[in-house]
């Protein structure tokens, strides 16, 4: 009898225990070995802009200043080193520089290792990447961008860490096709090279340089997917740009696959073990970590927002703050092509994103069989978001 109330005991503890531990802690406590070695990597993508929770009905998470306060505590209470890195598009998608300028602000402060360039990056033009994005010394990896009159050390083709003898090599890379319909005087000084080519070169380097290969990959997740059963592929693959979220990594061919989401509404975790002999991975766990309205804010960076917020007061239109009303219902109808006028023009003046271009060439179809070619007086279905103004 006194085994039984002996083992119900340890029990009722173990549920205590279990109940007692922290819901989120990133950086925790792993197995103390000297032949394992834990790394914690927080990864996001397509901020897409982003600074505050938008405090709209159907999109209760995201904010930067909840962000930092939520890696702040993960890494305070880790034993563990953390490496933070971003899959790119943390600018807005339609080009807004004085919020933008913001947006790098708190990027910059919040120091992450290593932060991709995606095509939203882009969506100010080249004198923006070349004055302000380029300006702030901001440790920007592409394999495949090139930037005109840019010299090579701006933007790195990959790092290396080196974390407890364990050297982690990390490069990204973003094909042409996000650029496809951006207007061309924003791209005309960029080149984007081959990305089978470019990504078989950087990740034969890499793998001759380090031992754990991370790449951050702006090609979207079914793209992510074919890179992970190549021969070369990464270790790991932190996906951006589709605006996927995987509620936990995925093992696609011999990588670990995560995405994160969009617009700033989770911090990726990916928790590993590397053995310090073979510097192999052999144990990973991890899940996205939603960004909820109640957890504790940074003042630093909620005074950061707060300055914008004294800014925008002034007038200035947020379209971050009209996508964050996209889960309203829609409304179809039919626009009159004007000469001028692209999907991605269109895509502007309608939804306030020009990358749901893809959506009003799918719900056109029938009437546009090229996307590049409308013409004026042609008419097309459009969708549009409640809340966005009349056209
Ligand atoms: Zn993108």
């Amino acid at each position: 009898m006194k085994t039984i109330n002996y083992f119900f005991t340890l029990l009722v503890l173990g549920f205590v225990l279990l109940a007692m531990e922290p819901q989120y802690l990133i950086c925790r406590q792993m197995p103390d070995s000297t032949r394992l070695i834990p790394v914690s990597i927080l990864y996001t993508a397509n901020n897409n802009g982003y600074l505050e929770n938008c405090e709209c009905p159907g999109n209760p998470l995201g904010g930067l200043d909840r962000r930092v306060k939520l890696m702040q505590q993960l890494q305070m209470n880790s034993s563990t080193i953390c490496l933070l890195l971003d899959g790119g598009d943390f600018l807005s998608s339609v080009g807004f520089p004085e919020k933008d300028d913001f947006v790098l602000e708190a990027y910059g402060n919040m120091r992450y290792d290593v932060l991709a360039l995606g095509d939203q990056e882009f969506a100010n033009g080249y004198s923006y990447v070349v004055g302000n994005l380029l300006k702030r010394s901001l440790p920007l990896v592409s394999a495949s961008i090139e930037i005109k009159g840019v010299p090579n050390t701006a933007i790195k083709k990959y790092v290396i860490k080196d974390i407890q003898g364990i050297r982690f090599g990390i490069t990204s890379v973003i094909s042409d096709e996000p650029f496809e319909l951006m207007p061309k005087d924003k791209i005309q000084d960029l080149k984007i090279a081959d990305v089978r080519s470019c990504l078989n070169n950087v990740l034969k380097e890499l793998r001759q340089k380090s031992d754990i290969v991370i790449l951050l990959s702006h090609l979207g997740y079914s793209k992510d997917s074919k890179c992970a059963k190549e021969s070369d592929a990464p270790d790991i693959i932190i996906g951006a740009h589709s605006q996927t979220l995987l509620q936990e990594p995925e093992h696609q061919g011999s990588s670990i696959l995560v995405h994160s989401g969009k617009n700033g509404e989770h911090l990726g975790q990916l928790d590993i073990l590397v053995d310090k002999t073979t510097k192999r991975i052999v144990k990973y766990s991890g899940q996205p970590i939603p960004i909820l309205k109640d957890m504790e804010i940074d003042t630093a960076m909620k005074s950061l927002i707060n300055r914008y917020k004294t800014f925008a007061s002034t007038g200035y239109k947020d379209h971050t703050l009209v996508a964050g009303m996209n889960d309203s219902p829609d409304k179809t109808g039919e626009y009159i092509v004007k000469k001028g006028d692209t999907l991605w023009r269109i895509a502007i003046k309608i939804m306030g994103d020009p990358f749901q271009w893809k959506q009003l060439f799918e719900m056109n179809k029938d009437l546009i069989k090229n996307a590049q070619l409308i013409y004026p007086d042609q008419k097309i279905r459009i969708r549009k978001n409640s809340g966005q103004n009349n056209i």
